[in-house]
Formats: structure tokens, sequence, C-alpha cells
């Protein structure tokens, strides 16, 4: 049995704390003991972050995005053994932890390695004097990560930070603790100087360290709503930054015009890629009326063909959930959508898989009949669980699906132009998909509105959000002061 320790400087450091246990989801095994950091050790990681943090700040953009190219192509080489880690921690299958959540961390560190020379600032003229703004780095900055996506969550904050002059410690979930590890040793290779990196383990208690510490200049979380308010909280005595990358309950309209196939396929992966657990998912799936028996004929007949199973079998579509709890509170959901009165039209079990009984699987599930007040249809429940509404009209349609306190992403299913401009216009969310749906290229802005948080990862607005504008005013004559 392996244990992993606090990361810092290039090398692990243990705390002599009672270590946590790590499961494996699909056998519900305990494959590794992880030591969670102590806060006399945060005092010292951060201690380390600000001190490495001061020469990588003087180094030219070129020199660190130079760091992050190498990084890259390290973890793009290692594609294949990083992503069996990546099935360990998260359970997901493999096919889709190479295809997805794994080549976006390197896809990161190789866009924002790109334009980490390129931050531009503003120049102004007065008589006589002149002025000039540049983004500079904040210092030790902290992402916190949510559980479903480790590789990119960790990427898509340490990237930017780093690209930006920045050290940057990184708080994975205690649910899978250790694919980071990973990315630390492919930074460290790449030559990314001692300190800049740090890994620290552990639950709330060291999240919220992180958000305390007067040493930490910005906090970036990925997670739950009710967390990233916290999250404000903690970090209000020291006045920190905060990003927040929260939960949704995002829409996915299907108009009478869209092409059915498509929008079949669509409202799949929009609901089950990585077994439902995707914040930004298109669960509540609008389908106007008069298309509404042949899509969810022809959803419910494709479902039947997604294999669940061995996420280590390249032909299983569908690994398991998290972990036993979280499959317990997706498995309860589906009791509340029955109890409310949706009608199950697929799935709704869990399944146990031939070797791998003790795990935590739960069929892809599809709802129809379902009602806007509905909890299931309100709530989100991080599962593959499929919530098919009706509509008549195209601006119900928008203001039922702007009815929610999320708003992370949006979906719509058209063959027409002009409706698909009028429609993302009107709704309410960080991003929409125009038939596809949760495309995130490292160039394009990722993040929510409303209660699905603020603040952006990926393109420039993330480089920015790690630094913060200086302006600076030359006189170019002699001071002629009042006194
Ligand atoms: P969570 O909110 O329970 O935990 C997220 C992280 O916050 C974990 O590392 C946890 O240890 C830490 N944490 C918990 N309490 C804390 C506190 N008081 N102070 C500091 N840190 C604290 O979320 P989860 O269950 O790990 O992930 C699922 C949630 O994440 C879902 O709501 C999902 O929608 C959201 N999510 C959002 C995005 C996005 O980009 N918007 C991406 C993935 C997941």
């Amino acid at each position: 049995m392996i244990t992993k320790h606090t990361y810092v400087g290039g090398r692990p450091r243990p705390s002599g704390l009672e270590p946590f246990d790590k499961r494996y989801p699909a056998t519900g095994e305990v494959i590794a003991k992880i030591e969670p950091t102590s806060l006399e050790q945060l005092d010292e990681v951060i201690a380390e972050a600000a001190e490495a943090q001061k020469a990588w700040a003087a180094l030219s953009g070129t020199e660190r995005g130079r760091v992050l190219l190498r990084a890259a192509k390290i973890l793009q080489d290692r594609n294949e053994a990083l992503s069996r880690v990546e099935v360990m921690d998260v359970g997901k299958a493999i096919a889709e932890a190479e295809s997805g959540d794994v080549p976006s961390g390197p896809d990161a560190l190789e866009y924002f390695g790109g334009i980490a020379r390129d931050m531009p600032g503003t120049f102004h003229t007065y008589p006589g004097a002149v002025g000039f703004t540049q983004r500079v780095p904040l210092g030790v900055c902290a992402g916190i990560g949510a559980w479903n996506y480790p590789t990119q969550i960790a990427c898509w904050k340490a990237a930017p930070a780093l690209a930006a002059g920045n050290a940057f410690i990184h708080k994975p979930s205690e649910e899978t603790p250790l694919v980071a590890y990973e990315i630390a040793d492919a930074l460290t290779e790449a030559g990314l100087p001692k300190g800049l990196f740090s890994i620290v383990q552990g639950d709330a208690t060291i999240g919220r360290a992180l958000c305390e510490h007067p040493g930490v200049a910005k906090v970036s979380l990925t997670g739950g709503v009710d967390t990233g308010k916290l999250i404000i909280k903690q970090s209000a005595d020291t006045l920190k930054k905060v990003t927040l990358e929260l939960g949704g309950k995002s829409p996915l309209i299907v108009f009478e015009d869209a092409n059915l196939d498509d929008a079949v396929g669509v409202a799949l992966s929009a609901n089950f890629y990585t077994a439902g657990e995707v914040c930004s998912n298109g669960t509540r799936v609008f389908v106007h009326r008069s298309i509404a028996d042949k899509f969810l004929a022809e959803v419910v007949r494709r479902t039947a063909s997604i294999r669940v199973g061995d996420p280590m079998d390249r032909d299983v579509h569908v690994g398991a959930l998290i972990s036993e709890t979280h499959m317990n509170k997706v498995l309860e959901y589906i009791e509340i959508g029955k109890a409310e009165g949706a009608t199950l039209s697929a799935g709704g079990n869990r399944v146990r898989p031939q070797g791998f009984e003790n795990g935590y699987f739960v069929e892809p599930t599809v709802f129809s009949g379902c009602t806007d007040n509905m909890r299931i249809v309100r709530e989100e429940i991080f599962g593959p669980v499929m919530s098919v509404l009706v509509f008549d009209d195209e601006d119900e349609a928008v203001s039922r699906a702007n009815d929610t306190f999320f708003g992370l992403g949006a979906g719509l299913m058209t063959t027409s132009l002009a409706r698909a401009h009028r429609v993302a216009d009107q709704l309410q969310s960080g991003s929409v998909w125009v038939n596809t749906y949760n495309i995130c290229p490292p160039d394009l802005p990722f993040g929510g509105s409303k209660q699905s948080g603020f603040g952006r990862e990926n393109s420039r607005f993330a480089l920015e959000g790690y630094t913060e504008v200086r302006s600076t005013y030359m006189d170019l004559n002699n001071f002629e002061g009042a006194y």
C-alpha cells in the first residue's frame, strides 16, 4: 500500500498525521493512504512558495512559458499512464479519461505557456508625462479542487497562475488525491523551480486554512455552491481574491427543427459523460412537444446500449461514481423522482458488474413527464440522471430554462441560425453550446453566472484573474509643486 504526503519543493514531506483512505471507486478497495497536511506544514509550504515566487516573477513570460510547454509535452507523452491514475482516482471510463479530462490538462499548460509572453498593458500620454499599466502577479495562489476532473482542475488553475508569475498550491479533493502528483512530477521534470507547485492534502480543514492564511493572495475553488459561500466567508478577513467554479442544473433545449439524431446524441453525452458527474451537464432537457415522443423513444433506445462496468475496459462507456455516499445520494434522488410522479423511462438501479460487485455503479437513468418544480429538476444530482420536460414555444422554453439560481451552462439544438443567436443571447449562463455540449477549448472562457460562481477558467480572462493591474505615472519634467 502506498502512502502519499504533502509535496513541496519538488519532493514529498511527511506530516506525521493519521493518514486517510483512498478507495478505488470501481471496487471500493483501499488503494492508497494519504497523509493530511498539518497546519504547521502549511506555514512552511506557503513560506517556501512565497520565496520561490520572487525569482519566478522576475523571469520573462517567455522563460516561464517554456517551462509550462515542456511540462505539457511530458504529460502528453504520458497520457496513457496518467489516465490510468485518473481512473483509479475517479472511477471514470478510461476511454473518457484518455480523450477528455487528462489531455485537457496539458492543453491548458500549452495554451498558457504560449501566451505567458503576451500580457499587454496600456500606455497613456499627458502633457509632459506618461502613464502605463502592467499586469503583475498576485504572489501565492491556491487551488481547491472537486473530485470529478482532478487533472483538468489542477491544470486549469495552475497553468494561468504560473504563467502570470505566481506560485501555486493545490489542494485536490480528498476523494481524488492521486493524480496531482503526476502533474507535480511533470512540472518538476520540466524545470519548474522548487516551491512553485505544491500539493497539500486533506479535507475542509486544510481548505479553510488556505482561505484564512494571510500568505495566500487568491483562492480558486471548484466545488459546490455551499462550499463557495463558505470560501467567501473564510477569505473575508484577509480580503483574498476568490474565483468560484460551482455547480449547475443546466438546461438543454431541443427545438422542433433540430436534427433529431444529433439532439439525442447531445442529450446522452450531456447527461451520462463521466457518469453524469459534470458540473455543466445539461440535466434539464426541454423538448418541443411536437417531437417529444420520438425524441424520448430514441433516448431510451440508445441509453439501453450504454455499457457500464470496469472503468479500465476500453469498451466501457460509463464507469463508477466517486464514492458509496455519493452513489447512495444519486439513488436517493431516483427514488425522490419516482415519488414526485416523474416517469422512470430508463435505468434507475445500482449496477453490480461481474468482478466489480462492490463498486459504485448506477445505470444511466432517464425520467420523462417531469415538471419544473420537482426536486430532481431543480437540484443538482451530479449523477447519470436526465430529466425530460416538454415545452410549446420558444419564449416559454427560454423563461423555464432561466428559472434557476444556477447559471453555468446551457445548450440548444436547432438548425435555424437566427434562432440559435436569438436564444443563445437570452440564456443566463456562463457558457452556451449550440448543436453540441460541454466543449471547452482553452482559449474560450469557462465559468458561471448567478450562483454557479464568478471568475473564469481558461482564456486571457483566467490569466488576468491571477494578476492585478499596476498603474505607473511618470513625470518627464521637473516637479512644480504648490509649496
Ligand atoms: P465540494 O464543494 O464538497 O468540495 C470541493 C472542494 O472543497 C474539496 O477539495 C473540499 O475538500 C473543499 N472544501 C470543502 N469545504 C471546504 C471549506 N469549508 N473550506 C475550504 N475548502 C473546502 O464539492 P465536490 O463534492 O468535491 O464536487 C462536486 C461539486 O463541484 C458539484 O457541485 C459540481 O457541480 C462542482 N463542480 C464545479 C465545476 C465548475 O467548473 N463549475 C467543475 C467540477 C465540479
